[in-house]
């Protein structure tokens, strides 16, 4: 079954993955909410009522581990972040009908009201289970509190998900070696009782769902490996303070063989609150305008239009846990998922321990406006790839595209009419432009439905690309006195098209496209037109415009880059006394807890065993789908190695070839993201930092 194109006459609601409420933000975060934003816009502009919300995601344990090593409470730790974002996201445009978050009474009564439901509808049940534990703490070890090996692809994993790895949800008890991330203890398995969601039971219902499912072919495809085996069931309530209680009276009891706790303790885990807040923000939204503006139960629970913007990290927890969440509580199902690619700075992984991003307030203290981030973001490639940011490509785009293209159009084309018209000129539209724009609305519409907001972006620019040919081809400035009626039918069209990219554009760049729909005349905000203004006749008259895009010199790009090398090398000096969040296990260079030696020594023989080469790096190249997987090839000089490395974050890929590197060469074979690993690259420390020879080794010879 294939869902009816945009623009239905449902109401849709745009989502966007909730951030967590532990750090300030940096533009790389930014590109989420940007493509939601502009994918929301479009569909607008398609005449599709639309609702965009989302919200903080206030629980979890990153919140609570943070808010711990802040010395402050997690509700007052969450709230202040909340705040931050709700008022930096209209900075960049990003305007939605309702940001909540997911500590509010709405959504603790809505979660508490789908959980009551799956429980009553008979997909809920209790179960005995192995949880990890500090036994010198006395504490249960949820989710990032414990850290271990994952089971599925012995790489380091937090409680909750092999992030570093594999990428799976890990259940709790399932991680190996566990380890308290708070005190370094070993942890203990202990035994508890836990509700759990029937997840298994969805099995036939997800794969139908997953045929019916649009969006990006991330999202579409991923998950289908993940049903196609057993789908497990999935525990949904964690032993400790922050967080939603379970709804009924009857709270699980922890069992005998366990002091820890007397089970008051359990909440919700995060991952069943968080994407209900999409449905309390929804409700929010229609308790401000009312049912008859925005009907929230009717998208939610009959047919509305269900877009999840995310980040690709978090697939499988809208394509599997959610819809089956939202089936089993009699919801309706989401239409789409839109996943995006990761994005990098510079070719590395951005890292807000050592400082190594773009702030999203630094951007906007640079003076730029944010319509140019909005560009960059949305267009610099499709949605669901990875995408890089340097400033000297960010001043390419602006200066090449939007000054270039966009700007320098509209602005001599309206300057023109404006200085011999005073307006628009006397005359029709000429067949030719107006098919033109037509075709570029058909490619805007054609973008929307196939949820790409870089073809949205494209449909516009290549317009103004046209319009560029068009006005220097026919040069008008030299018809005004020889022919007048031929220069006037040349700017005519000249000024439509310029209207057309002012509403085709309006959803990558709201601001600046603002700003173009006032120079030809237009009546009230082009945020309230659809696409069938970009045809409508321009005023008459109308006043001088001026230039909507400013050039980025190249002094610029240089300072703004040594600018990001100064703070980088401050942090790395300053070492770890800024306590600040952070946004992941890998980049946390600054000052590394040293681990203790190991207390048992082995013989030459056991250390003889290890098969240790050198090898030239031949080639680099990311992993599609794997954040911080890298496939190398490596000579070992005997042969050549495919070995899979956990680096591309880490390292510049494309300036590894060449590299002399240590390969333990006899590990056993293993398979990651479906890529053979013939081996290991050795490398020390969390950034990675590969071993190499000083001298002349050749590849293949033996390290002794
Ligand atoms: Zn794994």
């Amino acid at each position: 079954m294939s869902h009816e194109e945009f623009p239905t006459d449902r109401p849709a609601v745009v989502t966007c993955g909730l951030p967590y409420a532990n750090g300030d933000l940096h533009i790389g975060h930014l590109r989420t909410y940007v493509g939601g934003d502009v994918y929301t816009r479009a569909l607008r502009k398609l005449g599709q009522e639309t609702a965009f919300v989302s919200g903080s995601d206030m629980h979890g344990t990153p919140v609570a581990v943070n808010a711990e090593e802040a010395g402050v409470s997690p509700e007052e730790f969450a709230l202040e972040w909340h705040e931050t974002y709700e008022e930096t996201f209209p900075k960049f445009g990003v305007e939605f009908d309702n940001y909540g978050h997911t500590h509010d009474e709405t959504n603790v009564e809505t979660t508490k009201e789908i959980v009551r439901t799956l429980d009553e509808n008979g997909h809920v049940y209790e179960k005995e289970i192995m949880v990890a534990y500090d036994p010198a703490e006395d504490q249960s070890l949820p989710d990032r509190y414990v850290e271990g090996t994952c089971p599925y692809c012995g790489a380091t994993a937090r409680g909750d998900e092999c992030d570093e790895g594999c990428g799976r949800h890990l259940e709790p008890g399932e991680i190996e070696d566990p380890r308290s991330t708070i005190t370094g203890n070993p942890a203990e398995y202990r035994e508890q009782t836990h509700k759990f969601f029937r997840v298994s039971a969805f099995q036939d219902y997800l794969s139908e769902f997953l045929d019916r499912l649009e969006g990006t072919a991330n999202a579409r495809n991923q998950p289908r490996e993940w049903i196609e085996g057993e789908l497990r069931d999935w525990c949904i309530t964690r032993d400790m303070d922050w967080g939603i209680d379970y709804p009924d009276g009857e709270e699980p009891r922890s069992s005998e063989n366990t002091e820890s706790g007397d089970g008051s303790d359990l909440v919700l885990y995060v991952w069943v609150d968080a994407p209900i807040e999409y449905v309390s923000s929804t409700k929010q939204y229609t308790e401000r305008v009312g049912a008859d503006v925005f009907d929230w139960e009717g998208a939610w629970k009959d047919d509305g239009d269900i877009v999840h913007v995310i980040g690709r990290d978090i697939i499988q927890h809208h394509t599997v846990f959610w819809p089956a969440m939202l089936r089993g509580a009699d919801y309706g199902e989401p239409r789409a998922v839109m996943a995006s690619g990761f994005i990098t700075l510079n070719g590395k992984g951005f890292s807000t321990s050592r400082n190594r991003a773009v702030w999203a307030d630094e951007y906007l203290d640079e003076g730029f406006d944010p319509d140019l981030l909005r560009y960059y973001l949305a267009t610099n490639g499709g949605f669901q790839q990875d995408v890089d940011f340097s400033w000297e490509r960010f001043r390419e785009r602006v200066n090449n595209e939007l000054v270039g293209t966009v700007g320098n159009f509209a602005y001599r084309s309206l300057l023109f009419a404006y200085r011999e018209f005073g307006g628009t000129p006397d005359a029709d539209l000429s067949s030719e432009v107006r098919d033109r724009i037509e075709d570029a609305i058909d490619d805007f519409t054609a973008a929307v439905n196939d949820y790409s907001v870089r073809d949205a972006g494209d449909a516009a620019v290549s317009l103004a690309a046209f319009g560029n040919e068009y006005i220097q081809q026919n040069e008008p400035w030299n018809l005004v006195d020889e022919d007048p009626e031929r220069a006037a039918q040349v700017l005519r069209d000249c000024v439509q098209v310029a209207k057309a990219v002012s509403v085709l554009f309006a959803p990558v760049a709201p601001g600046t496209c603002e700003r173009l729909w006032s120079q030809v005349g237009g009546d009230g905000s082009v945020h309230d037109v659809t696409v069938e203004a970009a045809l409508s006749p321009p005023a008459a008259e109308f006043d001088e415009p001026d230039e909507l895009y400013e050039k980025i010199p190249e002094e610029r790009v240089e300072e703004l880059n040594a600018k990001l090398a100064e703070r980088v090398e401050a942090a790395d000096d300053g070492a770890a006394d800024d306590g600040a969040a952070d946004d992941g296990a890998a980049d946390d260079g600054a000052a590394p807890d040293l681990e203790p030696l190991e207390p048992d020594r082995i013989g030459f023989e056991e250390f003889q065993d290890l098969d240790m080469r050198v090898g030239e790096i031949l080639d680099a190249e990311g992993i599609e789908g794997a954040d911080k997987l890298a496939r190398l090839v490596v000579d070992i000089g005997v042969e050549e190695r495919q070995i899979v490395a956990g680096i591309k974050q880490l390292h510049d890929l494309d300036s590894l070839p060449g590299t002399r590197v240590i390969v333990l060469a006899n590990l056993e074979q293993a398979e990651l993201f479906g890529v053979e690993s013939n081996g290991m690259v050795l490398a020390a420390g969390d950034e990675a930092a590969l071993l190499t020879t000083v001298g002349d080794a050749v590849p293949g010879e033996r390290v002794r």
